[in-house]
This record gives structure tokens, sequence and C-alpha cells, in this order.
């Protein structure tokens, strides 16, 4: 496989048959998977001279991860930020980096990343990579087959709670994974302070009207809900709250359920909101997304 022909879904795939059979013959422990001992064994895989040679702790104020070459690009050094306090971040950050070793190394001399958050500035091509970085990393720490198989019919935040433990991941980016692929309509909310700091839709419930454009915008959390509500710090399984709280355009009888849990980082509340499979939030003079 060339650089130019792999894709993020290509290259995470490829790695994790090679750790799929290994951790078999060897009978390892499959997850979380080892992005520091990955890296440095990815060169290998593919066949190439140029390998990252280091994955190393740094004090990079301000990124989160950097992929640096040595002078005739003939090595690659991946620094992640020392000072994040979660695990998952970590183990994220690192496999982002090792995406753009995989993906993008040809495009760009160099890779300085920061919370997705404070990039504001970025062309569009440079979003686009960021993304595909993301990307990569999600599919290789949290492989589809294997991540469909931690979810039943039930779903609620200890079930990801769960997934998270299992993948050495953050809450939030267990949850994304699967609101990447779900049919259900459901919405993630991350707030501090009582106003939104972002949100994402699965694509169902997007199409039903149900998303909050936080870029940009201050949209405080509805008084009435359940993340608005200090004196409860944790509803993991979820209560049934009415539609109309959340989303003013539902009908008047649509209840929706809300859980909450407290996020370990920067004192954010994780909301998320799984909505009836018929139900539709647009404003009835509003032409849908097709
Ligand atoms: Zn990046």
């Amino acid at each position: 496989m060339t650089l130019t022909t792999l894709t993020a879904p290509k290259a995470a795939n490829r790695l994790n048959q090679i750790l799929e059979t290994v951790s078999l013959a060897h009978d390892l422990t499959r997850f979380p998977v080892n992005v520091e001992r990955l890296a440095l064994d990815t060169a290998s895989v593919f066949g190439w001279k140029d390998a990252v040679t280091e994955v190393q702790s740094a004090d990079i104020k301000g990124l989160e991860g950097c992929l640096l070459p040595n002078e005739n690009k003939s090595q690659w050094l991946i620094l992640y930020n020392g000072n994040m306090k979660s695990q998952g971040r970590v183990r994220f950050t690192q496999a982002h980096e090792l995406g753009h070793y995989l993906l993008h190394r040809q495009q760009k001399d160099s890779f300085e990343c920061a919370n997705a958050a404070d990039m504001y500035n970025l062309s569009q091509e440079e979003k686009d990579i960021e993304a595909d970085a993301d990307r990569f990393a999600s599919y290789l720490l949290m492989p589809f087959d294997d991540y469909r198989r931690q979810i039943d019919s039930i779903v609620n935040l200890e079930v990801f709670g769960s997934c998270a433990n299992r993948y050495g991941v953050s809450l939030t980016a267990a949850i994304l994974r699967w609101l990447e692929y779900t049919e259900d309509k459901a919405v993630l909310v991350v707030s501090r302070g009582g106003f939104m700091s972002w949100a994402w839709s699965s694509a169902s419930a997007f199409k039903a009207g149900a998303f909050f454009r936080t870029k940009n915008n201050v949209i405080p959390l509805p008084s009435n809900s359940l993340a608005a509500d200090d004196s409860i710090k944790i509803e993991r399984n979820g209560i049934n709250i009415a539609g109309k709280v959340w989303f003013q355009h539902a009908e008047p009888m649509m209840s929706l359920r809300e859980m909450k849990v407290e996020s370990d980082q920067f004192d954010s509340i994780i909301t998320l909101l799984i909505l009836p499979s018929v139900a539709d939030v647009w404003p009835s003079n509003f032409s849908k997304v097709d």
C-alpha cells in the first residue's frame, strides 16, 4: 500500500488486523491499543524506511501533540503533551499523530496539533487533515466490529463508560464513535458553566432537525433540562423529559431520554439525548435536509 492510496479506515484496518493476529497468537490482551509501541513498528508493517523512532511526552504548551521529522526526513518523532491528565486523551493524541504520519506526511513538513476547539484559524484543507487524523485514531482504538459487539439494545452512559474503559479512551471519544454509525436519533452536548461548548448529532438526529450550531454561537442550556440542574450530578441511565425542553419545535407529547455525567476534564458536563425514532423537531415551515 503506498501513501497516496491509504485512507484513514484502510490504514486503521491494516494495523488492526495485525494487532488482532498478534494478540491471538501470543494470548495478549487486545485492548487498549498500545499506540506508543505500535507507532515504532508501523514503518516496518508498510515497508517504509522513514520510521517513527520515538514517542515522547513533552512540555508543548497550548498543543496536544506534534509530529516532527529530523533534518532529512528520514525519521519522525511523535510528541504528546505530558500535562494531559487523562490517559485516554494521551492515547487518542498519540493515535492522531500516528494518523498524520501514515496519511499526511507527504503533504506537510510538520504537524502541531491543538484541541479542535482552539484551531479556529485553519484552512479547510487543514481542517480536513485534522478530521482525518481523528477518524484514524477513532478507528484504530475502537474497531467497528468489536465496538458494535459492546453495544446491546440498551444504550446509556453506563455502557459507554464500559467502552471507554475497554478502549482506554475518554467517554466523549467512545460516544462519538457510536454516533458515527448509529441509526438512533442521538445528540451529544458538552457544556460548561451553563453554556454549550460543542455538540454533535448522529446522522439521523441531524436529518430530524435535532442539532445545535455551537460554533460562534452562545447557546445556554435549556432551563428545565437535566444538564442545567446543578442538584443532579449524575444520571447514567437517563430520565424522560419533554422534547420541547431541548427542541422548541418538538411535538407537545414527544419525550426524549436525557443522560448526564460530569466530565473528569475541564469541569464540563456531558449530556446525551436520545430521541424517539419517529421524532422530527424541525420548525413546521422549515424544509428538511435530505
Ligand atoms: Zn493534528
